[in-house]
């Protein structure tokens, strides 16, 4: 993974959040309050204006701006949230331009512990945790078995959308959606469909498919 890539996935992530800002917003009526996909094209939108201020120099840097943008600009949990995701993956990212599959891998793994540091999710609180944890479970065993990052990752996209279709099913544990208990029950969460599409976005721009 280097810079390049890294940012195309930030900006490939906007793209599909602009894209997906109303099935989001949508999901999250179901739910929550109905302002998921408007807090995360908020978000990405400041994102992606902060880029053009001031290119980051470095992976670190990057991560690092995403993140402080993020928290900055996002009202609601997941702007903190994602937030954190992002500022924990700058320091295991480095300050260089380019790092290892398995580095890449271990950053990932960085920024996920950190959203459970921060929200306190488990398995099967009905969160974005249940995207992002069989997403990177995957991605860890592909590239122990000798994938490469772009196989890797394409598995762990497929694990993170069946981990985000297994949400519809969840009691809501955590934020909003937990207000509902039992009520929760037969939606999807919309935490863990933008945190499919996050690692969608991660698949495409490493598959060399980008645009
Ligand atoms: P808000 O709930 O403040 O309106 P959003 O609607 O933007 O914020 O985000 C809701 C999403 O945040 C949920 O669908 C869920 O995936 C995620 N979320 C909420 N609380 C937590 C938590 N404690 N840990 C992990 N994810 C959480
Ligand atoms: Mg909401």
């Amino acid at each position: 993974m280097d810079l390049t890539t890294l940012t195309e996935w930030i900006r490939e992530y906007a793209r599909v959040i602009a894209d997906n800002a109303q099935n989001l917003s949508d999901l999250d009526a179901a739910i929550g309050d109905a302002d998921h996909g408007i807090n995360m094209e908020r978000g990405m939108t400041a994102v992606i204006a902060a880029f053009e201020e001031s290119a980051p120099a470095d992976m670190a840097a990057l991560c690092k701006q995403v993140g402080m943008t993020l928290v900055k600009s996002v009202g609601g949990a997941s702007g903190p949230l994602y937030g954190t995701f992002f500022l924990r993956m700058a320091p295991a990212l480095g300050s260089g331009d380019a790092v290892s599959d398995a580095d890449f891998a271990k950053a990932l793994r960085a920024g996920v512990d950190g959203v459970v540091q921060r929200g306190r999710a488990e398995a099967g609180d009905k969160t974005m945790f249940d995207a992002l944890a069989p997403a990177l479970d995957a991605l860890d065993s592909a590239l122990s078995s000798g994938a490469s990052l772009a196989d890797g990752l394409a598995a762990a996209s497929a694990a993170a959308e069946k981990g985000r279709d297994a949400t519809e099913s969840m009691v809501a544990r955590k934020g909003r959606a937990s207000y509902l208990g039992q009520r929760s029950v037969g939606h999807v969460d919309p935490g863990a469909t933008s945190a499919a599409l996050l690692i969608a976005a991660a698949a495409k721009v490493a598959g060399g498919s980008a645009t």
